[in-house]
């Protein structure tokens, strides 16, 4: 076990890394970020950062130096620099669960070989292989990069028509997944964490809802039936066994009319629709990542209170330097306000999030679309 006054390391900088060392901080350890970039967000908050790129060896030495356990906050760091940490000092999640999630063409063979349901899909490397494919899924179907894609980056639905040669040339991308197109009738995600000795602990099931391929807004406990959140916990819990994984992950899913699940993708670390248990649960998803990377005992990951996350995009502030106004979001009460330290707000950066807690999910849904809405109109 890695007590607390231990020092922790966490490879990236952005939100998730900060609100990390806020829990490690609470909690009486220290910390360390490797970040390319001081203005990361999680620097402010770190103990201590290392400002160089990921293929920097001045900076590896340095970072494993300094810490006794290393996690990650982002996915798309180079297997190499994982591997070459995971040599030195402890890394959880294994940069070999690291790097079946950062990919999607390994994503999608795992989930496959592991019989776990996702979208029907082929991997395509030229037009050509894209037309076969085209013409065995069908349309509508999704076109996404194999590698470093992220809130619908690198991505192109393709409704039938189109000409794969030109599709193909207009891609961003050396290799790509198509996918058949989901008709879900919406999303959740499980957040689970798994512990030293593979014990699971899983939140209750968060239905998601995206504004421009962003998530805007998570709301607990999700709109669905109890079979449907208890497949969904059984289905993240097998994806977990299956990658020996070690830490806290997402696993997204769509589900279908039938109520029965996709999964869509996983992401290795804390994941934006779980923000919500910072203010909602016994245990934040970044205490759960810390206790799990340590080796102490899971907290409880029981819901206090029904909570609607709101995700605060750059587009709610009037102008790149003039944050919204705060005041309906102080004057409710029940609602808390986090915001990453970025200096600047530009379109869809993501700057902070509101957790909204209430009665029911109605009625938190009900304040935060009300509160978005001024935001938006800048009122
Ligand atoms: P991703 O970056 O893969 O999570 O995709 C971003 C969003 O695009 C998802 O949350 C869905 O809303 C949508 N999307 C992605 N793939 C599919 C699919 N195969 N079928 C339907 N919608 C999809």
């Amino acid at each position: 076990m890695i007590l607390p006054g231990a020092t922790l390391g966490i490879i990236g900088g952005g939100q998730l890394g900060r609100m990390f060392c806020m829990a490690a901080r609470r909690m009486g350890y220290r910390t360390v970020v490797w970040t390319g970039g001081l203005e990361a967000p999680a620097v402010e908050v770190a103990d201590e950062a290392v400002d160089a790129p990921f293929d920097s060896a001045a900076a590896l030495a340095e970072f494993t130096a300094k810490v006794e356990v290393a996690t990650v906050e982002f996915e798309n760091i180079p297997r190499e620099t994982l591997e070459a940490v995971a040599e030195e000092i402890p890394l959880h999640p294994s940069p070999e669960a690291l790097a079946i999630c950062q990919n999607r063409e390994r994503e999608k063979r795992f989930l496959q070989s592991n019989g776990i349901p996702c979208a029907d899909f082929e991997v395509v490397s030229n037009a050509g292989e894209l037309a076969a494919a085209i013409r065995r899924i069908g349309t509508p179907a999704v076109l996404k990069t194999a590698a470093f894609g992220y809130d619908g980056k690198g991505q192109r639905k393709l409704e039938g028509g189109e000409d794969a040669a030109e599709v193909w040339r207009d891609f961003d991308g050396a290799r790509a997944v198509l996918e058949a197109f989901v008709p879900f009738e919406c999303e959740i995600s499980v957040m689970i964490a798994r512990d030293a000795r593979g014990v699971c602990s899983v939140y209750d099931p968060a239905e998601n809802r995206h504004r421009h391929h962003i998530l805007d807004v998570s709301i607990v406990p999700a709109r669905i039936s109890s079979e449907t959140a208890d497949e969904a916990i059984q289905l993240a819990g097998r994806v977990a066994e299956a990658l020996d994984y070690r830490g806290i992950m997402g696993v997204e899913f769509f589900v279908l009319p039938d109520g029965s699940l996709r999964v869509n993708e996983m992401a290795p670390r804390p994941h934006n629709s779980g923000h919500h248990t910072l203010d909602a649960c016994a245990t934040s998803q970044f205490e759960q990542q810390l206790r799990t990377v340590c080796g102490l005992p899971p907290g409880s990951t029981r819901l206090l209170s029904p909570v609607v996350m709101l995700n605060l995009l750059g587009d709610m502030w009037p102008d790149e330097t003039t944050p919204p106004d705060w005041a309906p979001l102080f004057a409710d009460g029940a609602a808390s306000l986090h915001l990453y330290g970025k200096k600047r707000a530009v379109g869809r950066r993501k700057m902070g999030h509101a957790n909204v807690l209430g009665e029911s999910v109605g009625d938190c849904l009900e304040r935060a679309e009300t509160l978005k809405a001024g935001w938006l109109g800048h009122g």
